[in-house]
């Protein structure tokens, strides 16, 4: 079973991207980086901003991984959202995900996706 965290746009996520139907639809249908799930079980612990520009995604995952712990439900994987990505084209995002993804393995010791669906 993988458990997850996705990680979305704050100012994407219910604005252009309403609902996260998208990520929900590609979660069921097993598409875009959903696929790697295909034989398997997935659970979506929790679904988070990055905290808002400047980017403080990495205090907020921080939080989200406190309150996993203290609720007893761990995770082992963080999706950044398509939303995340797109924003870095789209929205002048400052977050660097390469780098933001090499501080959640090191820091957190969690495996990273980046990306979710495809649409
Ligand atoms: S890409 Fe996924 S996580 Fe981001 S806003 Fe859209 S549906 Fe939500
Ligand atoms: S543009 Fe980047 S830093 Fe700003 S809210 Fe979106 S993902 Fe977060």
């Amino acid at each position: 079973m993988a458990k997850i965290v996705i990680l979305s746009c704050k100012k994407i996520r219910d604005i252009h991207c309403v609902s996260c139907i998208k990520c929900f639809k590609a979660m069921k249908e097993r598409e875009g980086e959903f696929e790697r799930y295909k034989n398997e079980d997935l659970e979506v612990v929790a679904m988070g901003d990055c905290g808002d520009c400047p980017g403080l995604a990495m205090p907020k995952l921080a939080l989200i991984n406190d309150l996993a712990k203290q609720y007893g439900r761990d995770f082992d994987t963080v999706h950044i959202g398509t939303c995340i990505v797109k924003a870095g084209a789209t929205a002048a995002c400052p977050i660097n995900i390469d780098r933001l993804k090499e501080m959640i393995e090191k820091k957190m010791n969690k495996k990273v996706v980046v990306g979710t669906h495809n649409y």
